[in-house]
């Protein structure tokens, strides 16, 4: 490593062992020029470009002879303030023809996976082939920066990290930021000797060089610490990041010293970069099925809406959204009453969950907990097996107020952190701060009472559904709330038109249709019979055997009457013992036949009590100009002329005219 003033054409500063690979002294080295020491093209190359920035794009290249021999050095050039530095690396092990065409493979490999598992397992697979080290991992950082190995590559002799959990601590912020910066980081040889820099500091300038854009600077002795904890003399890892946002980081140990060619290494973030560019491909592309899933519940829900279906009956056929939800169980909470499906609380449960969330939780956002037995919501109700809830509030403007509620069991995991445990790692003066060697054996922390944590596109999706599924509960209450109407605005217009004893018409409801046959009379010119029957002595009946024997006798009445009639006539209770029959469509003879058929069907009916009943009806038919009171008036004459005569007997009114 060489810091150089480009201004000043010196060599400020260089590494104490710059002897063993440039067979130059750091004395001659300090006396020369930048030109005189790294070459001219090298020189012309940085000057030009690192004109406007930090570092210099791509690597640079030196050759030189040692020992008869012909050494080649790859290298990295970047700024600090005025200082330039160089770091060399000999390029060593795979040579670079043999080297690209197997990254190539690796890298078409990693385009055709299609699991996220599938890919990072190619990806430690890959890598490990590439460096050679002992074990290669993926791991993955959760929200709390705790990091989980989520794969492995690993020879037999290395002990197996996958599944471990490794506490935030490990990777404090600070170490974090850098990856954001510089995303390698590289210990080929942890128990190597730090090789100081020759002077320590620039005369002139006595700000300790940056060297955090670079790959050679030694690590910080508490860092080395921790790997010769882990048992590891050699490490390398990668940033694995998506725009800022660190995943998580390829890590690689080797049990012995690995000195990894700057060739490979190079490859080795080629490799990572395009295998996190696929990880985000394929959860982009599983986030894209997943919003397929949710539309396609919210479809069913659509339609369920048009055939304003039960919302609680829908639940009990929606196996699909336990499955969208990862969910146990599921429960709408509607009206006071729970339906559920899945592995649910009991009734009661369920309603006092719905009844603590209605007091405590005022928003229509969702509300949900992945450790239930750590929220007070736990003292209101006996939450069972159950650990995790997502509950959607679903206003109606109804009290109870109603929910959709997903719950979860205890997710089967256990952390298995690799060592470290609590704070082991701490910050002192600034600066991060290793405690003495601990052993790394996997402490195994059982998380008991935890669901699955809800995540935001699970919480989203609840939201939608339960958007819609209120639509739904909203238009069947409107469409039920319709059907009652409707009944009762039946039943009273029913009632309005329908004489309490007989349930015949009453004399409002066929004096309407005795007008309506009136227009079609006069429109059509359609013919029409009125049939006017009166009860014979009737009075006489309600004085022999009671009033009550009377009424049987005129229900008894409206009956065979009733059955007497087509589609087309019309029956109502003129008042006291008289009734109307309207034979619409009918000649007056054809009247005539259906009088006297009632009338011997009356007259050879004995009644219980009152004995044999008799009808004396009198028939007129509609003449073109008839007003409603002139066609009633001449059947009632011919009524009272069939008393006249006799009664029990049919009288028409063309038999008046004779
Ligand atoms: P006529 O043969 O001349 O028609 O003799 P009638 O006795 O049938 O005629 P009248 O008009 O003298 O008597 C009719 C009786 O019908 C008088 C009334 O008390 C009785 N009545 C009217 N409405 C009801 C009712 O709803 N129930 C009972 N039980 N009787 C009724
Ligand atoms: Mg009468
Ligand atoms: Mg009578």
């Amino acid at each position: 490593m060489l810091s150089l003033d480009l201004e000043q054409n010196t060599v400020l500063q260089v590494s104490a062992n710059i002897e063993q690979w440039l067979e130059v002294s750091v004395e001659q080295a300090l006396q020369m020029t930048p030109v005189s020491l790294l070459g001219d093209p090298l020189i012309k190359r940085v000057r030009q470009g690192l004109q406007h920035k930090e570092r210099l794009q791509g690597r640079v290249s030196l050759t030189r002879q040692r020992g008869g021999r012909r050494c080649r050095f790859s290298g990295i050039v970047y700024r600090h303030r005025q200082r330039v530095v160089v770091e060399l690396e000999q390029i060593a092990g795979m040579s670079e023809r043999r080297l690209l065409p197997a990254v190539n493979e690796w890298l078409n490999g990693l385009a055709e996976t299609n699991t996220e598992e599938a890919l990072l397992q190619l990806l430690v697979t890959a890598v490990r082939s590439l460096t050679g080290h002992d074990r290669v991992m993926v791991y993955q950082f959760d929200a709390d920066w705790n990091g989980t190995v989520v794969a492995e590559s690993r020879s037999q002799a290395a002990e197996s990290y996958l599944g471990h959990s490794f506490p935030a601590s490990d990777i404090p912020p600070q170490v974090r930021a850098k990856y954001q910066k510089n995303t390698v980081r590289s210990i080929p040889d942890a128990t190597a000797d730090r090789v100081p820099l020759v002077p320590a500091q620039d005369a002139r300038d006595p700000t300790p060089l940056d060297l955090s854009l670079g790959i050679l600077r030694a690590v910080a002795p508490s860092h080395l610490d921790y790997t010769r904890n882990m048992g590891v003399k050699a490490t390398l890892s990668v940033a694995m990041q998506d725009q800022q946002h660190l995943w998580g980081l390829l890590a690689c140990h080797g049990l012995e010293p690995a000195p990894l060619s700057p060739l490979v290494r190079d490859e080795v973030c080629t490799l990572v970069h395009m295998a996190t560019q696929r990880l985000f491909l394929l959860k982009a592309r599983a986030e894209t099925l997943y919003l397929q899933r949710v539309h396609d519940c919210r479809e069913r829900l659509a339609e369920a809406q048009m055939n304003l279906l039960d919302p609680g009956l829908l639940l009990l056929q929606s196996q699909e959204w336990l499955e969208l939800f990862n969910a146990s169980g599921l429960a709408l909470l509607k009206n006071g009453a729970a339906y559920s499906i899945g592995q649910a609380l009991p009734q009661a449960e369920l309603l006092k969950i719905g009844a603590w969330l209605s007091q405590h939780h005022n928003s229509t956002g969702v509300w949900s907990s992945q450790h239930l037995a750590g929220t007070p919501l736990a003292a209101a109700c006996d939450l069972g097996e159950v650990c995790g809830l997502l509950a959607v509030p679903l206003p109606v403007d109804a009290i109870p107020q109603n929910w959709l509620l997903l719950l979860r069991g205890e997710r089967l995991k256990s952390y298995r952190w690799a060592g470290w445990l609590q704070a082991q790692s701490y910050y002192d003066q600034g600066r991060y701060q290793l405690s003495a060697k601990r052993s790394f054996d996997a402490w195994v922390e059982l998380v008991r009472d935890q669901s699955e944590p809800w995540l935001p596109h699970e919480q989203k999706a609840a939201q939608d559904i339960g958007d819609d599924l209120r639509v739904t509960i909203l238009m069947r209450a409107i469409s039920t709330l319709n059907e009652r109407l409707t009944k009762a605005n039946r039943s009273l217009e029913e009632l309005a038109c329908t004489d309490a004893l007989t349930q015949v018409w009453n004399r409002y409801r066929i004096e309407q249709a005795i007008e309506r046959d009136i227009q079609l009379g006069e429109q059509l010119g359609q013919p029409s019979v009125l049939l006017l029957l009166d009860v014979d002595f009737f009075k006489s009946i309600n004085d022999q055997y009671g009033h009550e024997v009377g009424d049987a006798v005129l229900v008894t009445l409206a009956d065979i009457l009733r059955h007497s009639l087509r589609e087309t006539d019309s029956l109502g209770r003129w008042g006291g013992e008289e009734f109307v029959i309207l034979a619409s469509g009918c000649s007056l003879s054809d009247g005539q036949a259906l009088a006297e058929r009632i009338r011997t069907a009356v007259s050879d009916m004995q009644f219980d009590q009152a004995g044999t009943v008799t009808l004396s009806i009198g028939v007129s038919q509609w003449q073109p100009g008839d007003q409603r009171s002139q066609w009633v008036d001449r059947a009632d004459q011919a009524m009272y002329a069939a008393k006249q005569g006799g009664r029990n007997r049919v009288v028409i009114e063309a038999a008046l005219d004779v």
